[in-house]
């Protein structure tokens, strides 16, 4: 990782930014020559892209309960799969363990928005630690529909990637009951009690294209099989696809700001990298190589769902450090969620811990 951590996820650079007219604050004054023009590199930001709804809860979960209760605060597992998010919340006090034997009796403990299975959550209990969930609602649904599918007497087929945080997770939620495919050659090994009674759910941050090939070759197998397509890879994950599917055939180069273990992420570089162009995942602006600059005269700049804004506008700024450029803003979907607190830390008139105000949530 390169760079400082960066605590205040609502910080701003003083790099370039899109303005109301799409033109960056890196491109300089030009008297319209040709040569100037040709001279200028595009920075295409498909939108939308960086935090989503989950992603901001979690971070706020963490953040209001050590204002609230003061450090330790203890995280198990990364609270989101971003580096910078990991170290500014350890800077205030956050302590991230492995497991909930590393945590002192009693003590107050966070479950990251990757989820954890029902399991873990009896450990808590049983170790009378004070356990908030910052799960995404949109992961504990999947964990709802797996349990309602095994209650039903189903075999839960789970679409994702062994050893993902998310995947162990719903896997726990019914163990017996449950076989994971990760590819669609994968779906031959799978053995199920009963033909007829056989569910298919996905993780929620994979390739939609690549979730529907893997249900095809399931339905293809089960005919009767219960599921519905890529219809659980959250909005997050397919928005930020959709908006890099729709600049890429422009772009010469694309960068994914985003941690290495960042599942949504990677799919974005996968996506990019499917199309022809070259794209790499970058965990901010450090490590971004100048020689990928020098052919590149329309550059894509995204980021995955757990990765700061901030950290966007700071690769925009090493881009323009290059040279002049064009920031062009792409946007393909709003995105209105938002996702209720849990009731603990819901309050009425506490401001949000970046300093922003905010309604309760
Ligand atoms: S990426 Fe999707 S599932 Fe993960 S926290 Fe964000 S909204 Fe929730």
């Amino acid at each position: 990782m390169g760079g400082e951590p960066r605590p205040d996820r609502a910080g701003r650079p003083d790099g370039p930014r899109a303005g109301r007219d799409g033109r960056g604050g890196g491109a300089p004054p030009s008297d319209g020559r040709e040569s100037d023009r040709a001279a200028v590199r595009r920075v295409l930001l498909p939108s939308p892209r960086s935090f989503c709804a989950g992603v901001e809860r979690a971070i706020e979960i963490v953040e209001r309960l050590l204002e609230q209760h003061g450090p330790p605060v203890y995280v198990r597992n990364q609270i989101v799969h971003n580096a910078h998010v990991v170290a500014g919340l350890e800077a205030k006090g956050a302590v991230f363990v492995s497991e909930l034997d590393e945590v002192p009796e009693h003590a107050l403990v966070v479950f990251s928005a990757h989820g954890v299975a029902p399991a873990v959550e009896a450990e808590a209990a049983r170790r009378g630690l004070d356990a908030v969930d910052a799960t995404c609602p949109l992961v504990a649904k999947v964990h709802a529909e797996a349990k309602r599918a095994a209650d039903a007497g189903d075999t839960v087929i789970l679409i994702g990637h062994d050893g993902h945080e998310e995947v162990a997770g719903t896997l726990g939620v019914a163990p017996g009951r449950t076989v994971l495919v990760e590819t669609v050659e994968g779906v031959a090994e799978v053995r199920v009690a009963d033909r007829e009674k056989v569910t298919y759910l996905s993780q929620t941050t994979l390739s939609v294209s690549e979730v529907e090939e893997i249900a095809a070759a399931l339905r293809a197998r089960f005919p009767n099989i219960r599921g519905q397509g890529a219809e659980d890879i959250c909005y997050a994950t397919s928005n930020r696809q959709a908006a890099v599917a729709a600049v890429v055939d422009e772009a010469d180069l694309v960068l994914v700001v985003g941690s290495a273990n960042s599942s949504n992420s990677n799919r974005l570089v996968e996506l990019a990298a499917a199309a022809g162009v070259e794209a790499h995942l970058i965990e901010d602006a450090a490590a971004i190589d100048p020689a990928w600059l020098d052919a590149a005269g329309t550059v894509a700049v995204t980021a995955g769902a757990s990765a700061p804004p901030v950290l966007v506008d700071e690769v925009v700024a090493a881009i323009a450090a290059a040279g002049p450029i064009e920031v062009v803003e792409r946007r393909v979907a709003d995105e209105p969620q938002e996702f209720l607190l849990p009731q603990r830390l819901r309050t009425h008139d506490a401001p949000a811990p970046s300093g922003r105000t905010r309604p309760p949530r």
